[in-house]
């Protein structure tokens, strides 16, 4: 057995990665792995995991494999291994080119590298598993290892042929050593992840305090938007220090930081569907200090490493106690006092549940997708799946991994592709992982909805224990523990402000490339529930005159709003979208065509065949999309003027609608101005049920 001792692994710490001394546990943990051979090691994100197999790789001959399903923290680790702490490594992933691929491949070969990382993806691949097999691996480590259980709250299907592979590893290799990490898993989970990673050896647990005395935890509660805002604004200008504002939804990072910047906070918004150069300035820019606040979706999160954050104001209530504690865990790394703030609308909780919803892959898609390999002419590859079944990608990846799994699919290589062929078992997929992970994550939400309801036991204490951390204490200094709170206050003319803002600031959509839409725009905020949307919706299917749907004072905002919209495009005609309910539709684009002074092109765009069923009675997007695909038709296209195309609707849920309508237009009229969507309300359909959120 090799000689572990402290003072030989503290110099190693230090000559070859700059730091002083272990970290809690960090020994312990690398002298258990060392010993012991298999060891799960349960650490708070930014503990330090990584060392955990970055120093024991340089006391191993052979090869350290890490199974990360963090494409974008893998490119960091690399840069840092090989630049800072001169340890060889490389990944291979579907994120990068072929021939980038193939020169990891060759590099482990050869054993060139000590560290290669791989997407759990690549391992449904037969090919790229053999060629794992073939690698002279000493250590297996597997980062976010709760992502192996039904029972974690990030459950991967692909992640279950990690099992095979230690199995088939272990074979070739008794001494091969096993490390699961993970910065979140309750018993269990931590149960479920010994149970399949001790196959043919017994796996120790490691458990960390998951104690973060420094951050000081309250909560606010607001009862609607306006408020979170006033309440956001007054915390800013109290707070020293630099802050990170999580919100929900990308629009909500949008709404804090242009409200913030009008009130002459210095914010920036960073979410996910920004452009990947700009987002990695922001990061930066923030980083270094050249912003107070950022308002985020917690697209921002793994990459950012700001030690001295002094707040997290969460906007919106998460989905669990592990995503609060992880997010909220992210100020104060440098020790120093910091502040976790949750602003909390019960209300908030429909979102959360949207986002349950729309993740949980259905029985539907799994028959799609079996169907469509059971009618393929011959066997077809991912892509061919992907591309005729037209779900989510990710999704697919899901099923299929989950159907293989299930003897239900199997998969084989022709003509050197990797194709599947349905296996000659009847098909009853089971669905159970997928109801457990329903059921979990709704009893996550619950609990998070409970810490912020309750004011009776300590916030630290409850997020401890929530995380299965046995020696949770009383912190002694948030909200509960101190009984007081920071100074907020509701001024109701300022609130009264703000949700007149709120209303006028009119919702931008997207463009689309697709049959070639412009960035649109829809008036009335469906989630505000302002009394000028609620009007609206209540009114527009009653009769076909203006009023009562159309206030003066929503016809004000509706023509303020097409000033604006004006200045970028020269319009040359209006265009109502067919309907079936708005009754005052034709009524309102002569309305706003006048205005404009363009002609209204009316019964123009029309039905060909009526949809069978309204869009809000529909469950999710694919159904609203089929519902009235191909069923408008375009007549008298002589008539159409040049210059831009106001295409109206009176709102938009999916966008299946307008899409279409554009399909149309493009397509059978050959139409080439841009087209403009300007919807008077936007809402959310909630996703497996009918109805808005
Ligand atoms: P985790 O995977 O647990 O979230 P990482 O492995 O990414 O955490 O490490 C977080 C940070 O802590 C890194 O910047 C790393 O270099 C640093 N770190 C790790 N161990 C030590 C140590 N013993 N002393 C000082 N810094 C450390
Ligand atoms: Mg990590």
């Amino acid at each position: 057995m090799m000689n572990i001792n402290k003072k030989r692994l503290t110099t190693i710490l230090q000559d070859r990665f700059g730091f002083d001394k272990f970290r809690e546990g960090q020994f312990e943990a690398i002298s258990a792995l060392m010993e012991k051979n298999r060891l799960l090691c349960i650490q708070p994100t930014g503990h330090g995991k990584s060392l955990l197999y970055q120093l024991p790789t340089i006391l191993l001959d052979g090869i350290t494999l890490v199974i990360s399903p963090l494409l974008a923290l893998m490119r960091d680790q690399l840069l840092h291994l090989n630049k800072r702490f001169n340890i060889p490594a490389t990944s291979i992933n579907s994120d990068q080119s072929e021939i980038e691929n193939y020169e990891a491949k060759k590099s482990a070969k050869e054993s060139k590298i000590q560290i290669l990382f791989v997407a759990p993806e690549q391992l449904n691949n037969i090919e790229q598993f053999e060629f794992l097999l073939s690698l002279p691996i000493s250590l297996i480590v597997i980062d976010e290892a709760h992502c192996i259980s039904t029972w974690g709250h990030d459950f991967r299907p692909s992640y279950r042929q990690i099992v095979q592979l230690v199995h088939h590893l272990e074979q070739k290799n008794s001494s091969i050593k096993v490390l699961g990490l993970t910065a979140t898993a309750n018993h269990k989970t931590e149960n479920d992840i010994e149970k399949q990673l001790s196959v043919d050896k017994p796996l120790i647990t490691h458990r960390a305090s998951m104690d973060r005395p420094n951050i000081q935890l309250s909560v606010i509660h607001a009862q609607n938007l306006a408020q979170k805002l006033a309440f956001t604004e007054q915390l800013i200008t109290q707070l020293e220090g630099d802050g990170l504002i999580y919100c929900a939804t990308r629009e909500n990072t949008e709404i804090v930081a242009e409200y913030c910047r009008k009130r002459n906070i210095n914010i920036v918004a960073y979410h996910a569907g920004m452009d990947p150069n700009e987002k990695r300035i922001l990061q930066q820019n923030f980083i270094t200090g050249k912003y107070k606040v950022i308002s985020a979706t917690n697209a921002l999160g793994m990459g950012i490493d700001k030690q001295d954050l002094r707040f997290i104001i969460h906007f919106d209530v998460p989905g669990s106690i592990i995503a609060y504690y992880q997010e909220v865990g992210r100020c104060g790394r440098d020790g120093l006092p910091a502040h976790g703030i949750l602003l909390f609308d019960p209300k908030d909780k429909k979102i959360q549940q949207h986002f349950i919803e729309s993740a949980q892959p259905t029985e539907i898609d799994f028959q799609q997708i079996i169907t469509v390999v059971e009618q393929a002419s011959e066997p077809p590859s991912l892509m061919t799946i992907k591309r005729l079944t037209g779900l989510h990608p990710t999704r697919v990846i899901v099923i299929i991994a989950e159907l293989v799994e299930q003897n239900l699919l199997q998969k084989s290589k022709q003509n050197g592709s990797q194709v599947y062929t349905h296996t000659a078992i009847p098909y009853h997929p089971d669905l159970t992982r997928y109801k457990n992970q329903h059921q979990i994550k709704t009893q996550e939400l619950q609990a998070m909805l409970h810490y912020g309801d309750q004011n009776e036991t300590c916030r630290m204490l409850l997020l401890r224990k929530t995380l299965s951390d046995n020696q949770a204490e009383n912190c002694g200094h948030c909200d509960i523990c101190a009984k007081q709170s920071l100074k907020t206050n509701i001024n109701t003319e300022n609130v009264h402000l703000i949700s007149n803002w709120l209303t006028r600031r009119a919702v931008n959509t997207k463009a689309v490339r697709t049959n070639n839409i412009s960035e649109g725009i829809s008036i009335l905020d469906g989630k505000l529930r302002s009394p000028l949307f609620i009007n609206f919706m209540r009114n527009r299917a009653k009769n076909s005159d203006v009023q009562p749907a159309l206030t003066n004072e929503l016809i004000e905002l509706i023509k303020q709003h097409l000033n604006l919209l004006t200045q970028k495009h020269p319009f040359g005609s209006v265009m109502p979208i067919p309907s079936r309910t708005w009754l005052a539709r034709d009524q309102i684009a002569a309305l706003i065509a006048q205005y404009l002074n363009v002609p209204a092109l009316l019964g123009t765009l029309t039905w060909k065949e009526m949809p069978t069923n309204r869009q809000g009675k529909l469950l999710n997007n694919d159904q609203r999309r089929y519902n009235v695909s191909q069923k408008m038709t375009v007549t008298s296209q002589s008539a159409i003027p040049k210059g831009a195309i106001l295409l109206l609707d009176d709102y938009t849920g999916s966008g299946a609608t307008i899409k279409e309508s554009a399909r149309t237009l493009r397509k059978d009229a050959k139409l080439r101005q841009n087209i403009v969507p300007f919807t008077i309300a936007v809402i959310k359909w909630r996703l497996g049920n009918p109805g808005m959120i």
